[in-house]
C-alpha cells in the first residue's frame, strides 16, 4: 500500500521501519519545524499541505491507499486536517497517540488546559523553573520577572521569552539519572511540561527530588479511534 505517513515523532520513525519493513511505500511527511530533522526510513517530504483541501489533494494525486497521523499529541490542528481530509476524500485514517502521564503515589502533579493557565499557576509553585514545554510554548511564560527558566528545546525559542532564560538546546532521549543531575545542578524548584505521554525519565527525576510539576493536559483526542503503539498500527496494516 502507499501510506502517507503524517510525522515528526519518534513513534513516526519507528513506524515508518515498521511499514517500510512489512513491504509497504512510505511517505513520511514533516512540518519542517525543526532544521535538521531525523529522517525516518522511506520517503520523505518537507512542509505544510495548504490545509484541508491541500491535504485532500496531495492524498489524490500521490493515490495514497492509507492516511497515518503520527504526529505529536499537541499537534492539534494537522490532526483536524488529517480527519477532515480523510473523511472528504474517503482514504482510510488511522491515528497512533500514545497514552499520557499518570501520577503515581508521592507525586505533586497540578493539572492545567493550557500554557495561559499553566502561566498564572506557576509562581505559586516554585521561582526555578525546568521548562520542556517546547520552544513554541516559552511565550506564555514570557511576563514572569519572578521566575527563573531553564528551558530545553531543539531549535532556539524565538520572542517574547522570559527575562531570566537559559536554554538548553538538546534532542531526547534522556535518563533518569541525567535529567535528575540537571535538574540538582540548575536547583530546579518545579517541572513545567505538557502531557506528551512517552519517555517518563523527567517526571521520573522530579518524582525521585519530591518536586512539583505542573503538566498541560492535552487538547480533546479526535473523534476516531486511536492506536497506542506503532506496533498496533503495522498489524492493522497486514
Ligand atoms: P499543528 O499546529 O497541529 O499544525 C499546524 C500546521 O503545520 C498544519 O496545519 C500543517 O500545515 C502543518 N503541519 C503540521 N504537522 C505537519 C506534518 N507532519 N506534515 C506537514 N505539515 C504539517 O502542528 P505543530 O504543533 O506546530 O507541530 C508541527 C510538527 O511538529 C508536527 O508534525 C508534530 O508531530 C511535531 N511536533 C510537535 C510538537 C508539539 O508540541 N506541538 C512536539 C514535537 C513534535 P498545512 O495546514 O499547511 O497543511
Amino acid at each position: 500500500m502507499r501510506v502517507l505517513l503524517l510525522g515528526g515523532t519518534a513513534e513516526a520513525r519507528q513506524l515508518a521501519g515498521l511499514l517500510v519493513a512489512d513491504g509497504h511505500t512510505v511517505i513520511t511527511s514533516l512540518a519542517g519545524r525543526t532544521s535538521t530533522p531525523l529522517l525516518p526510513p522511506g520517503e520523505v517530504r518537507i512542509g505544510g499541505f495548504g490545509g484541508v483541501d491541500g491535504l485532500v489533494a496531495y492524498l489524490r494525486d500521490s493515490r495514497v491507499d492509507v492516511l497515518v497521523d503520527a504526529t505529536h499529541p499537541f499537534a492539534a490542528t494537522m490532526t483536524e486536517h488529517a480527519v477532515a481530509a480523510g473523511r472528504a476524500s474517503g482514504v482510510p485514517l488511522k491515528i497512533l497517540r500514545r497514552p499520557g502521564w499518570t501520577a503515581g503515589p508521592g507525586d505533586e502533579w497540578h493539572r492545567v488546559a493550557s500554557l495561559t493557565a499553566a502561566a498564572t499557576l506557576l509562581p505559586r509553585l516554585g521561582r526555578r523553573v525546568f521548562l520542556t514545554t517546547g520552544r513554541q510554548g516559552i511565550a506564555a511564560f514570557a511576563h514572569l520577572d519572578e521566575c527563573w527558566f531553564l528551558a530545553r528545546s531543539v531549535e532556539p525559542p524565538g520572542t517574547p521569552a522570559p527575562r531570566h532564560l537559559s536554554v538548553l538546546l538538546d534532542r531526547g532521549p534522556f535518563t533518569m539519572d541525567a535529567e535528575r543531575r540537571l535538574m540538582l545542578d540548575h536547583r530546579i524548584d518545579v517541572l513545567l511540561t505538557k502531557d506528551s505521554g512517552g519517555s517518563d525519565a523527567k517526571l521520573a527525576a522530579a518524582r525521585a527530588l519530591t518536586l512539583p510539576v505542573l503538566m498541560i493536559n492535552r487538547p480533546p483526542p479526535p473523534p476516531v479511534p486511536l492506536f497506542p503503539t506503532p506496533y498496533a498500527i503495522a498489524l492493522a496494516l497486514r
